[in-house]
């Protein structure tokens, strides 16, 4: 049984679970050690129930506690050569990650367990960012969490998932209309920031498949968003797609910020 789990998800933080509740992935370590822990107690798991940890990028969000996960766990540490440079120069994990350090496949899949593990490259202002499509026993998986702009690339990934975790990260009027200064809202949305839910919506239409079963959107903007707001633009694209596709109704959800989401069971 493939189950999913958000820890935190957005600029407060990010961390996520998938595995079968005994063995399993961390994709990014944006919360402490202490805290994913707890929460997998709170689930009744092994608190250390996962194998590997993957990294999506160099922002402080995403790898604020690996340097703490990396000592206290010792366990791999998956990234690309490029984001691995980065990293043992990153001030918050160069004095822990060398002894975790494992490269993925530059071409292919790299297997960590029983999941066959792809990166793939998206634009976004870290030194490099990945996303990850992830073939399980029980279906594919696909997460891409910082992405400035969708790429042909990312949207074939994702046309192989049967469970998407994707960016819908701001509302444009929002965004314009808010506090932040005008050079923070043009690298927001400029191409190489975040996904709006404008974009995220429009990337939708163009990954729908009849496979795509649960669909989890993911780093919503706390100020320039809200769920509601993330939901009905792409809720638009699925009710579009499912009138020309009877049967094949993809569940779609918005992932919370602080809090934990539920644990899904997919598929
Ligand atoms: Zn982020
Ligand atoms: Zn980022």
């Amino acid at each position: 049984m493939l189950k999913f789990k958000s820890f935190s998800s957005g600029s407060c933080g990010n961390c996520y679970y998938l595995g079968d509740g005994k063995d399993g992935l961390v994709v990014d370590a944006g919360i402490s050690l202490r805290r994913l822990k707890k929460y997998l107690t709170e689930e009744g798991m092994d608190p250390s129930s996962f194998s590997a940890v993957l990294v999506t990028h160099d922002h402080l969000d995403h790898v604020r506690h690996l340097g703490s996960f990396c000592k206290r766990l010792k366990k791999p540490v998956y990234a690309d050569a490029v984001l691995h440079e980065a990293l043992a120069r990153h001030t918050f994990t160069r004095d822990y990650i060398a002894s975790c350090r494992a490269l993925l496949a530059e071409d292919g899949e790299t297997q960590a367990g029983p999941y066959f593990i792809r990166a793939f490259v998206v634009p976004h202002d870290a030194t490099r960012t990945l996303g990850y499509r992830i073939r399980t026993p029980e279906g594919t998986f696909v997460i891409m969490t910082d992405v400035g702009r969708m790429t042909d690339e990312a949207v074939a990934m994702a046309r192989e998932a049967d469970f998407l975790v994707m960016e819908s990260n701001y509302d444009v009027d929002m965004l314009m209309a808010g506090p932040y200064p005008h050079e923070l809202k043009m690298r927001i949305c400029q191409g190489c920031g975040h996904l709006s839910n404008d974009e995220a919506a429009s990337a939708l239409r163009r990954i729908l498949h009849p496979g795509l079963k649960e669909i989890f959107l993911c780093h919503l903007s706390e100020n320039n968003n809200t769920p509601a707001l993330a939901y009905e633009s792409c809720a638009g694209a699925v009710r579009d797609y499912v009138k020309s596709h009877p049967g094949s109704v993809p569940v779609l959800r918005t992932l919370p910020r602080q809090t934990p989401s539920p644990f899904f069971v997919l598929g």
